[in-house]
């Protein structure tokens, strides 16, 4: 495979390019770009094999990226006969696989191919199974075909421990009846994400105590409460009266870029709309000071340049937390339920 395959949210294939054109300089491989609706796309221009790349930007690391691929060229397929051109290009690449994912981009017109998708699952998996292309052993490796119209796929491989192991790389979470909003998804989505699920109950315990800054209504102060946390929510707009009444909030009407906890805290989150640079001098300062000990925040991103803006941002957040001996692992994500932000995660090591 010569290409590097990237499933994104729609509106942001220039900034996941822009992405994850930086990893293909870092290696000094020329590339040439493409992108649609929902995917962008690295072809080497050597001819060469596109798999260092694709490991050496690790899928975990990707802001943008909703799925990593190693990637085939498109292939255009006859209405008549689908199935032959992806059987012949699947031989000729001497791929072997465990399963096949069928997605498409997210978009109406990526949903309305269902239909299609289901009719060809079987017929397809029993060729290749039969040419011994979808086997039993195949090392976790998974084909992907990604349907970009009715009549155009292109295949990709991924491989175990990098790559997403959601379809369509999409976490569809329930919106919880009783939450006071739906941005409560984006908080439960982000520690899916950054916690690993046999380190909740050590990580989000039921002891802890939590700052919502820009808490109101209450969204992902429900989520901390519903941990059982105890949580100081920082808003001048008014909370949900029926999550108050869980006895768990303080519920303050201060200034959450100036206010500070009583005493150590172990979780900080914040969801103000504001400037990515004023958000970050108060992380800083939470993390210097150690007022947490792990922190989720976003970054809302108006602007164009959505890449170049939050890759500076981290960057200064690194070198903030190093300036001031404070070790961190930092990670951040354009989650399925963030619009025009992406969440960031610091958690402070020893
Ligand atoms: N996460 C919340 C939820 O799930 O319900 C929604 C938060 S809403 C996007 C942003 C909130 O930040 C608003 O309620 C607003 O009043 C608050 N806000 C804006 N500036 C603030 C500031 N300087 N200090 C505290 N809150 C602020």
């Amino acid at each position: 495979p010569t290409s590097w395959l990237v499933y994104c949210r729609p509106g942001f294939e220039s900034d996941t390019l822009a992405e994850m054109q930086h990893h293909a300089d870092q290696q000094g491989v020329s590339c040439e770009p493409s992108c649609g609706d929902g995917w962008a796309c690295l072809t080497r221009l050597d001819g060469e094999p596109v798999n260092m790349l694709h490991r050496q930007a690790a899928f975990q690391r990707l802001i943008f990226a909703r799925q990593s691929l190693a990637a085939l060229p498109a292939l255009n397929l006859s209405r008549d006969d689908r199935l032959s051109s992806m059987v012949e290009q699947v031989k000729a690449s001497r791929w072997n696989f465990e399963e096949i994912w069928h997605e498409t981009p997210d978009t109406n017109d990526g949903k309305a191919l269902s239909g299609l998708i289901k009719a060809l699952t079987k017929p397809l998996e029993s060729i290749l199974k039969k040419r011994g292309a979808l086997r039993r052993k195949a090392g976790g490796r998974r084909l992907h075909i990604f349907w970009t119209e009715g009549d155009r796929v292109q295949l990709g491989i991924s491989f175990p421990g990098n790559r997403s192991e959601l379809i369509n790389g999409i976490r569809r979470l329930r919106s919880p009846s009783r939450a006071p909003s739906r941005s409560t998804l984006k908080l439960e989505e982000a520690w899916h994400e950054f916690i690993p699920r046999d380190e909740w109950d050590v990580r989000l315990a039921g002891h802890m105590q939590a700052a919502d800054l820009g808490a109101a209504p209450g969204g992902w102060t429900w989520q901390l409460v519903q941990r059982g946390m105890y949580v100081y929510a920082i808003d001048n707009g008014p909370m949900d009266a029926e999550l108050m009444r869980t006895g768990q909030i303080d519920h303050l009407k201060e200034d959450g870029f100036t206010w500070a906890p009583p005493q150590r805290l172990d979780w900080l989150v914040c969801d103000i709309v504001d400037k990515p640079v004023r958000v970050l001098a108060m992380v800083e300062r939470w993390l210097t000071q150690k007022w947490c000990r792990e922190a989720i925040f976003n970054l809302k991103l108006p602007m164009k340049k959505r890449w170049e803006e939050v890759s500076r941002c981290l960057a200064t957040l690194t070198e903030a937390l190093s300036e001031a001996n404070v070790s961190a692992d930092i990670a951040c994500r354009h989650l399925y339920h963030d619009r025009e932000e992406v969440t960031v995660h610091v958690r402070l090591t020893h």
